[in-house]
């Protein structure tokens, strides 16, 4: 977080870390961020910092985004993970946060007041759609929904007071791609600040500030920590920026644990290796289901018949973890196979090493109205499903066993 913006101003990575291996990256990220001969940070369990004078106490209450002062502002542990966090993204700097919806709500609330307007994709994660239209309107930001699959969609719904582009690629919980260049070029022409929440995808499969997207934001939850057992989230971009956000992070007080922090430290550094074998897994399961008589619709980027697919093809490295599918009976009929599921666990979250399934419209999305859950076409019997490290064939033959439910 105290590194320089790169002399050109450009987002790419800094000089002392040129592009490299995903697992190199992975494994040494947020180095430079601690000094001592532990190959392991310390995890600094402290929510204080003793001054060594009245002048040292002043000068820290003063500055950015201290590391030594209160955890709330900042902790050497924390220090590492937003350096690791800042380099995966390929960004400038990054703050750490205490939940992906910390992270979120921290970063759009950074750059809209009263008046504003922003255009927004209209499948997300509930919780966001939830700020846009349940805290953001009646504080006097409009929020347009549109669909990200629509070309032109962004464009056409822009107006002057227009300060934000918010999307979300994959969707959660439906897939659908957003075009990430075309929206920061949207943005660069009309001065309009993009943010990306690259969760579904993770830095290892899309990195949105390389195609020209202003910030990044993270539930670390997911692929990241990658290990269902931390809650946290991130923010990526400018230094500039990041700045800009910090004194909201302090405000609000969405700062992690150190403990936390250092946990998903150790997580991320599997990542590339978790996310290819899950790519991997994902295709291989979407294509069973697409041929399985059973099912309606799969949902997953990496299937030629996926609207999304070309541009896809583009902007990701692999397709990604996450799947969706709709089996013919709607909900009753899904609920049947998430009930028949034995491996497979029946719990919302994503990203970890263990296989979760959920139905979207009663769990995960249960918290949007119906209108808002069709705005985003959300269908009431999907059912989204994380891929883990579990076999692929064990896998295929759980869900084939669930599906003979029906
Ligand atoms: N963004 C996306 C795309 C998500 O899927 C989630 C959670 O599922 C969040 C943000 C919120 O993250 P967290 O649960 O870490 O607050």
């Amino acid at each position: 977080m105290t590194d320089a913006p790169t002399a050109d101003g450009d987002h790419g990575p800094r000089d002392d870390h040129p592009r490299r291996d995903p697992s190199t990256l992975a494994v040494h990220a947020g180095a430079s961020a601690h000094d001592g001969s532990a190959l392991s940070p310390p995890v600094f369990q402290t929510s204080t910092f003793r001054f060594d004078s009245a002048e040292h106490g002043a000068g820290m209450c003063s500055s950015v985004a201290p590391g030594e002062l209160y955890t709330r502002w900042g902790n050497p542990t924390t220090k590492v993970l937003e350096r690791a966090y800042a380099e995966l993204e390929g960004g400038e700097a990054a703050l750490a946060f205490a939940s992906g919806m910390a992270a979120g709500v921290t970063a759009v609330m950074a750059m809209v007041r009263g008046g504003d307007h922003v255009v927004a994709a209209n499948c997300l994660y509930a919780g966001m759609t939830e700020l846009f239209d349940r805290v953001l309107a009646p504080l006097g930001v409009e929020t347009t929904f549109v669909d990200p699959g629509e070309p032109g969609a962004f464009e056409a719904a822009v107006r002057d007071n227009t300060k934000l582009l918010y999307v979300e690629t994959p969707a959660n919980p439906t897939l659908a791609i957003t075009d990430l260049a075309t929206v920061a070029a949207l943005g660069r022409a009309r001065g309009v600040f993009t943010i990306a929440d690259n969760t579904w995808a993770s830095p290892c499969n899309t990195r949105p500030i390389e195609l020209g997207i202003d910030a990044v934001v993270q539930s670390a939850t997911k692929y990241l920590n990658g290990h269902s057992d931390v809650i946290a989230g991130a923010v990526v971009g400018k230094q500039t920026w990041i700045d800009q956000v910090w004194p909201y992070l302090k405000i609000f007080g969405g700062c992690p644990s150190p403990h936390d922090s250092w946990l998903v430290l150790r997580g991320l550094r599997t990542m590339p290796l978790r996310v290819e074998r899950q790519n991997a897994s994902a295709l291989t399961i979407a294509r069973f289901l697409a041929a399985h008589p059973s099912v309606d619709l799969v949902h997953y980027p990496g299937l030629p018949d996926h609207p999304g697919h070309a541009i896809a093809r583009r902007q990701m490295k692999g397709f990604g973890g996450m799947l969706a599918f709709e089996v013919a009976g709607g909900f009753e009929a899904g609920k049947r196979v998430l009930e028949a599921l034995r491996l497979a666990t029946h719990a919302v979250s994503l990203g970890g090493i263990e296989t979760l399934a959920v139905h979207a419209a009663s769990t995960t999305h249960a918290p949007l109205t119906p209108e808002e859950r069709a705005r985003g076409g959300i269908g009431e019997g999907l059912i989204r499903v994380s891929i883990g490290l579990e076999g692929p064939e064990d896998l295929i033959a759980d869900f084939d066993q669930a599906l003979a439910a029906l």
